[in-house]
């Protein structure tokens, strides 16, 4: 008998329960990805995701060649390409990860009807996206957790699920066509220092990381210039790598950065587990503030300097051209931008979301929307109004400029503190550097989010 394993975001051999299902009840399986035209037509497949999907699968049938088997992809409707295939190979029954979109949940309940319909079983595995399952621990009268902290409590607690090795073999049958692997290099647009896929890119980078980062990273993952993150998550939300390998692995290392690290780790799941309950809040503000976003042509010109990093914020702007340079950024960049564009411009998070989306290489349903949730004040935190001022967290977190003179290169030569608040030169100065006078004043943009707000 013979099974499909569909796979969607969990692009891996290791550590992979559908795989190790189908493998356990069939003597063949059909490694199928369907290059999906509903998410093409959403706009969610942007170029920087789009080439470092095409490593992933390029990684995953090298994989599955090296023990026996192949990739199998399609193109079209993933509902219909199933099917197809289901017929095609005459499968029993197919596998998959459960997801925690809007879409996901669509996509599974389509497939589970398509395939019963034609007396197929549809088996759906929790843990592959998540470390921990959405749902598997909620607080009392509620379907997920609103609030971090006892979230965490509840999951670290948990008992560690056994985390798999990949398989030895995979035995694919033969007569089935597949559709040439997309190509890397046939996809335009991407940024130019974009990191590369694959499950076995993920894996190097998690032993390098083990080794050489965890240690320090409770002291230096807020440290803009020296980039002192792992940088796993193009591979957790592709899914190359297991979160719960990763959770495992550096709890085995132990210390107070691998302490650290997992609490982010976390934060994903916590993350995911708001949006399997509540899809909508990928598009819906999950706390209404009244908010009364700026529109019109001069928040539209300003979002434009935003995401060309021409806001005069040097600190801003670094961030906002990394993003554009790498389909990348640091975690305090995403924080410090995203407050500047919904609290300094006071323009809607759903536009800055949108741009991420368009750019990163991480780019996730839950994770984006959720954090812009969160710095907007209209989600998860607890202090809605907080607003981050840019000088003080680039004095803070890029003492030395260092972060700046890497992205905004026309302020190379300058040093603190003026690099944090260029505008502060004596003029005749100032003019040699050919670099924008601030957008709008601090104490203004905040005047401006506390009346939009209603904010005495
Ligand atoms: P590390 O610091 O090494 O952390 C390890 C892992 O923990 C990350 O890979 C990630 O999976 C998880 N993690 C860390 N911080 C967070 C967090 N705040 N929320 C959820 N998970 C976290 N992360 C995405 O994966 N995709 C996104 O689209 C995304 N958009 C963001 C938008 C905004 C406005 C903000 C403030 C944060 C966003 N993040 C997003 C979270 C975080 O910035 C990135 O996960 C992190 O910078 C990735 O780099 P890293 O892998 O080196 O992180």
């Amino acid at each position: 008998n013979l099974a499909v394993v569909l796979y969607t975001s969990d692009l891996r051999l290791h550590d992979h329960p559908p795989l190790r299902a189908a493998l356990s009840s069939c003597d063949q399986v059909v490694p199928l990805f369907v290059r999906d035209r509903g998410i093409e037509a959403a706009g969610f497949a942007a170029p920087n995701r789009t080439a470092f999907l095409a490593d992933c699968l390029a990684d995953l049938d090298a994989g599955l060649r090296e023990r026996g088997g192949r990739l199998v992809v399609r193109s079209g409707d993933v509902v219909a390409e199933v099917c197809a295939l289901v017929q095609e190979a005459d499968a029993d029954e197919v596998h998959m990860a459960a997801g925690v979109s809007a879409y996901a949940h669509a996509r599974e309940e389509r497939l589970r009807a398509a395939l019963e319909a034609e007396g197929r079983r549809l088996y759906v595995h929790d843990m592959v996206v998540t470390a921990v399952a959405p749902g598997a621990v909620t607080p009392a009268g509620s379907d997920h957790f609103a609030v971090f902290t006892p979230y965490f409590r509840r999951w670290a607690e948990l008992p560690p699920r056994a985390v798999a090795t990949a398989p030895r073999v995979v035995r694919v049958p033969e007569d089935l066509g597949s559709e040439p692997l997309p190509a890397r290099a046939a996809v335009s647009g991407t940024s130019p220092g974009l990191a590369a896929g694959g499950e076995s890119e993920a894996r190097r980078l998690l032993t390098r990381w083990v080794r050489h980062g965890l240690a320090a990273y409770q002291d230096t993952h807020d440290d803009l210039a020296g980039d002192a993150t792992s940088r796993l998550s193009p591979h957790l939300h592709f899914g190359t790598l297991s979160p719960a390998e990763a959770v495992q692995r550096a709890r085995a290392a132990g210390g107070p950065g691998a302490e650290a690290f997992v609490r982010q780790l976390c934060w994903r799941d916590f993350h995911h587990q708001v949006l399997a309950a509540r899809p909508a809040i990928a598009a819906a503000d999950y706390r209404g503030r009244q908010d009364r976003w700026r529109s019109g042509k001069a928040a539209e010109e300003e979002t434009e300097a935003w995401k060309e990093g021409r806001t005069g914020y040097p600190v801003v702007d670094a961030a906002m051209r990394q993003l554009r340079e790498e389909g990348w950024m640091h975690n305090r960049g995403r924080l410090l931008t995203a407050s500047f564009l919904t609290k300094t411009l006071y323009v809607d998070w759903r536009i800055g979301a949108r741009h991420f989306l368009e750019l990163l290489v991480d780019g996730d349903l839950a994770n984006n929307q959720l954090n812009w949730q969160w710095v907007a004040g209209t989600g998860t935190d607890t202090r809605p109004n907080r607003v981050l001022n840019p000088v003080r967290q680039s004095l803070r977190y890029d003492p030395e400029g260092r972060y700046v003179h890497r992205w905004v290169p026309e302020l190379a030569g300058l040093g603190a503190p003026y690099v944090h608040e260029p505008w502060r030169l004596p003029p005749e100065e100032r003019a040699r550097y050919d670099y924008p006078e601030p957008l709008v004043q601090l104490s203004d943009g905040l005047d401006r989010f506390k009346r939009g707000r209603g904010i005495e």
